[in-house]
């Protein structure tokens, strides 16, 4: 009897419409992209035209946050400040829960191409550990894997975070693909890099589901 009410009742759980929250439902997600403001970063070159970090750092900005945005999470896009100190800031003060800094390596060696992140405390680690893996296998390049040292943007502060250096944007190969992107090619790196990174919070969340905040802000 006690059993056939149970199953009644999952059966009524399972018929109600669904509204149910994803794993990023109340979560607000820091996106810093790294430079800005005067400062390019690495620079590419295809074809003559030079193309700058800065700018595809906001570019996979704007992708992530759309998909972020679909599934229901928040972003907080981090002010491009001149002080890392200062934008870690920002993003604490926002409540942030997590916060994903997003930059592009450079080399003066033009074929040079792998993924790399960094962090810097154990909760950097925990979050790396779903987004770093998610980036190397959507790109398909050599895992040079997660490094410690944050470059400041996972110095300060105690919120979780993870500084992406996904590609070269001085290799001639991404920067011709980013070019392509600019002209509205649908299966770039800018796309790739942005899904994975989404699919990695997505799993991060749903194995944290008490969230990591970092205790001060609004966490929910
Ligand atoms: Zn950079």
């Amino acid at each position: 009897m006690k059993n056939s009410i149970a199953i009644l009742g999952l059966a009524l759980l399972i018929a109600l419409p669904v509204s149910a929250a994803t794993p990023l439902t109340g979560k607000i997600i820091a996106l810093d992209a790294g430079h800005g403001n005067g400062e390019t970063g690495a620079v590419g070159v295809c074809n003559g035209v030079e193309v700058i970090e800065a700018d595809v750092n906001l570019a996979v900005r704007a992708e992530l946050k759309s998909l972020i945005v679909s599934g229901e999470g928040a972003v907080h896009e981090v002010e491009q400040l001149s002080s890392r100190h200062d934008r870690v800031a920002d993003a604490e003060n926002a409540g942030s829960d997590v916060l994903v800094s997003i930059h592009h390596n450079g080399s003066t060696n033009t074929s040079a191409d792998y993924t790399q992140s960094f962090v810097t405390q154990k909760n950097d680690k925990i979050l790396a550990g779903y987004i770093h893996p998610a980036i190397v296998s959507a790109l398909d390049l050599q895992d040079k894997g997660i490094k410690n040292d944050g470059y400041g943007m996972t110095v300060y502060g105690s919120l979780p975070g993870v500084l992406t250096e996904s590609y070269f944007i001085t290799n001639t190969e991404a920067a011709c693909d980013f070019l392509d992107y600019q002209n509205g090619a649908t299966n770039t790196r800018v796309q790739k890099e942005a899904q994975a990174m989404y699919d990695g919070l997505v799993a991060y969340f749903s194995a944290n589901t008490g969230g990591s905040g970092n205790g001060k802000g609004r966490n929910r």
